[in-house]
């Protein structure tokens, strides 16, 4: 942690306690006597010193979160395509939703019984959280449906993914 000290006439290290001096342009240095190594701030006119180390674990522990939240977006990125493939009602859930699709003004009604595999997988993939929350909403009319409960499921990993996409993107 930072440590507010004195002014520089009077600052002491933090930990030989032996009086030093900072130089007004020193950003960073090396203390001869007791070998600490020392970053200089000076915010708000205070001068502070904070052990180089510690920001150098700092960092680590940074980074290792942001590995983190990468490999938890990977696998949510996998789940939604797991359950892309998901049998809902005998058929994949891609071919399961087609005619949600055209609900959604992705496929036209017209050509839902003739769309090829890779259009309904794409319609799957375009599909936004506000596209399956109308879908949730529809199918809450007729809540025996399996497809209902799938969406609500699918609804949860996409919201997951979204989270940790905006988390990720502020590191
Ligand atoms: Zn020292």
């Amino acid at each position: 942690m930072d440590k507010p000290v004195l002014p520089a006439a009077r600052l002491s290290c933090p930990q030989c306690n032996n009086a030093l001096e900072i130089g007004e342009d020193v950003e960073r240095f090396a203390r001869a006597r007791c070998g600490t190594e020392y970053v200089v701030n000076r915010a708000g006119g205070i001068i502070t010193l904070t052990p180089a180390a510690e920001l150098l674990q700092k960092e680590s522990a940074e980074e290792a979160a942001r590995r983190r939240l990468a490999y938890q977006v990977d696998q949510l990125e996998k789940d939604i395509e797991t359950e892309m493939n998901r049998y809902v009602a005998g058929m994949p859930a891609y071919q399961r939703l087609r005619f949600d699709y055209a609900r959604l003004g992705k496929i036209n009604f017209i050509f839902v019984g003739i769309v090829n595999e890779k259009s309904l997988q794409d319609a799957f993939r375009s599909l936004t959280i506000a596209d399956v929350d109308r879908l949730i909403e529809y199918y809450s009319r007729n809540p025996d449906s399996p497809t209902g409960d799938y969406l609500k499921r699918l609804r949860g990993l996409m919201a997951a993914l979204k989270e940790k996409r905006e988390q990720l993107g502020t590191r």
